[in-house]
């Protein structure tokens, strides 16, 4: 075996400290001058009493003594030094053993000897040694503490609730130093701090434990100390909650029996898991308080629209009605501001109507009236009503599919058109003058699940199915907004400038309409060449 020097003995963070004894003057300092030469903290003493002095002002890790002394006796050194520091590693040095003296020496946990007259090798040789022994005894119980924290933690993410949290935090604590009642002070930077208790039966904090807990976050130390609750006198001792490095706050504790230092630690483990847990139960209730906050926001948002649309129908179709009694009997150029007034009006009737469509989709309002539709009639009843405007923007609608590769469709025909209109007003208005529209229509029995089609995720069913769709060259859209369109008012950012108008209901209305019919609508996009939007429809209805 090769001889460990201090410098080596990785287990120790610093030079191991050890104690010399033994009456003999010249012994005592040869010991500690050759262990002091290879690095060792030493500190000798030719006195026993003297030596458990110094023992209960240093925490020594190796006692190297000398059996026999007038004081006491070596071995009485080593029980009285291991009652002050259990984890002591000792050495005896003895002239004459006898198995008497051993079986003593072990009883009092003495964990090597050295036989007198020794080399100063030998002596280098097993005090190296033993303080090895003592490094993994120590790592051993360091590893068990940890273990059985971690054990005790593992209660800890059991729960989200920030009230249970606490009560389980008491109750761990409960069962390592016998708290009755514990305190939770939790700090948020531009929040005020949140008190939480760990049982139901507590009494009040007053202030002199909250200063105690402001104290605590403020120092980031434990501080132990007594605390009047209710008339009664209580030991307390608190701990700082922090969760990586951050402070989020501080846990006060009473406790019964005094608590060594090494319980200290292993609480300051438990509650750094304690701490971890009660940080993530907090963000969870921010984001349910912040997700229920927007719930409601969304949910007053609707009532307002349906209430203003509600409420607006009926006098602007007042307006349009004079005004379109009115365009037909009045001359020019009365008659040009009353084409953009009608039309105005018209436009306004239309927003309104995707408001309401919504509305009662989301009331389960919307009723479908299926009947049989010739397909390629109504394609081009669409792209007829949709002419006018395509001629002001010079634009070409085209239907690329010859019609006896269409079938009949068996649906809502008011809402299938509302569907396809509004995807081609929108290929109409993302493309620029000049621009091509086109649109297909083919009809297609899915043979298995899943169906694939490009862009599609989702299954349509065994069966025969319609298919549409509208393809522009126009803006497109960026493929991180690709699923966003479909969400009620969303609108890609080029939109929002107000460069194109528009509400952000389409899209949320198509999606609506075409799910009530069992299809489905995707899209299919590249950034400044167009965009292709696919409605797949069962032919058979419902
Ligand atoms: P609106 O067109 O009234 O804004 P929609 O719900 O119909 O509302 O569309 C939502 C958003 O999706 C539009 O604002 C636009 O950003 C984008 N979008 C829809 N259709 C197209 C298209 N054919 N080309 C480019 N962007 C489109």
């Amino acid at each position: 075996m090769t001889e460990r020097q201090p410098n080596e003995a990785s287990e120790y963070s610093r030079a191991p400290t050890i104690l010399v004894v033994d009456d003999d003057t010249t012994i005592c300092r040869y010991c500690s001058k050759a262990l002091r030469n290879v690095g060792y903290q030493v500190v000798d003493t030719t006195s026993g009493l003297v030596a458990l002095d110094y023992m209960r002002h240093q925490v020594f890790d190796l006692l190297l003594t000398d059996i026999k002394m007038p004081e006491m006796s070596g071995l009485e050194l080593a029980r009285q030094a291991r009652a002050l520091n259990p984890g002591l590693a000792v050495i005896i040095m003895t002239g004459q053993t006898t198995l008497e003296t051993l079986r003593e020496a072990v009883q009092q946990g003495v964990t090597s000897y050295l036989s007198k007259p020794f080399e100063i090798e030998e002596m280098r040789l097993t005090v190296a040694q033993v303080l090895h022994q003592r490094a993994m005894v120590l790592q051993k119980v360091k590893l068990e503490a940890i273990v059985h924290q971690l054990e005790l933690s593992s209660a800890f993410n059991r729960t989200l609730s920030l009230s249970e949290l606490c009560g389980e935090i008491v109750r761990v604590t409960n069962s390592e130093i016998g708290c009755k009642f514990g305190y939770f002070l939790l700090q948020q930077p531009d929040e005020a701090p949140r008190l939480l208790m760990g049982q139901a039966n507590h009494p009040q904090l007053n202030e002199a434990g909250w200063q105690l807990l402001q104290e605590t976050y403020q120092q980031q130390q434990p501080i132990q100390t007594t605390l009047n609750l209710a008339n009664t006198e209580h030991n307390v001792i608190t701990f700082p909650l922090r969760v990586g490095g951050a402070m989020i706050g501080s846990a006060l504790f009473d406790y019964t029996e005094a608590l060594p230092s090494a319980q200290i630690e292993g609480m300051m483990l438990l509650l750094n898991q304690a701490a971890s847990a009660l940080n993530n139960a907090q963000l969870f209730t921010r984001v349910q308080e912040a997700n229920g906050r927007l719930q409601e926001l969304d949910r007053l948002k609707s009532e307002f629209i349906s209430i203003t649309s509600h409420e607006l129908r009926t006098p602007l179709a007042v307006v349009l009605g004079y005004g379109i009694v009115i365009q037909e009997r009045s001359e020019q150029p009365i008659r040009t501001y009353l084409d953009r007034l009608v039309e105005s009006a018209q436009r306004m009737k239309e927003i309104i109507d995707d408001m309401t469509h919504l509305r009662r989709l989301d009331t389960r309002q919307t009723e479908l009236q299926v009947e049989p539709i010739v397909l390629d009639e109504l394609l081009y009843e669409v792209i007829e009503q949709m002419q006018g405007l395509a001629q002001k923007k010079a634009q070409t609608i085209s239907l690329a599919t010859p019609p006896d590769a269409l079938c009949t469709l068996y649906a809502d025909r008011a809402k299938i058109a509302l569907v396809l209109m509004s995807l081609l007003s929108n290929a109409m208005k993302f493309t620029p003058a000049e621009g091509i529209i086109t649109l297909r229509a083919w009809c297609e029995t899915v043979q298995a699940v899943p169906y694939e089609h490009t862009y599609f995720k989702g299954t349509l069913q065994p069966g025969p199915w319609v298919f549409v769709s509208i393809s522009d060259s126009g803006i497109g859209i960026p493929e991180s907004q690709l699923q966003r369109i479909f969400d009620r008012f969303y609108q890609v950012a080029q939109s929002l400038t107000r460069e194109y108008g528009g509400t952000g209901v389409g899209l949320a209305l198509v999606q609506g309409l075409v799910a009530l019919h069992n299809g489905h609508v995707w899209v299919q996009s590249e950034e400044g060449r167009g965009s292709t939007f696919t409605v797949a429809l069962p032919q058979r209805g419902l």
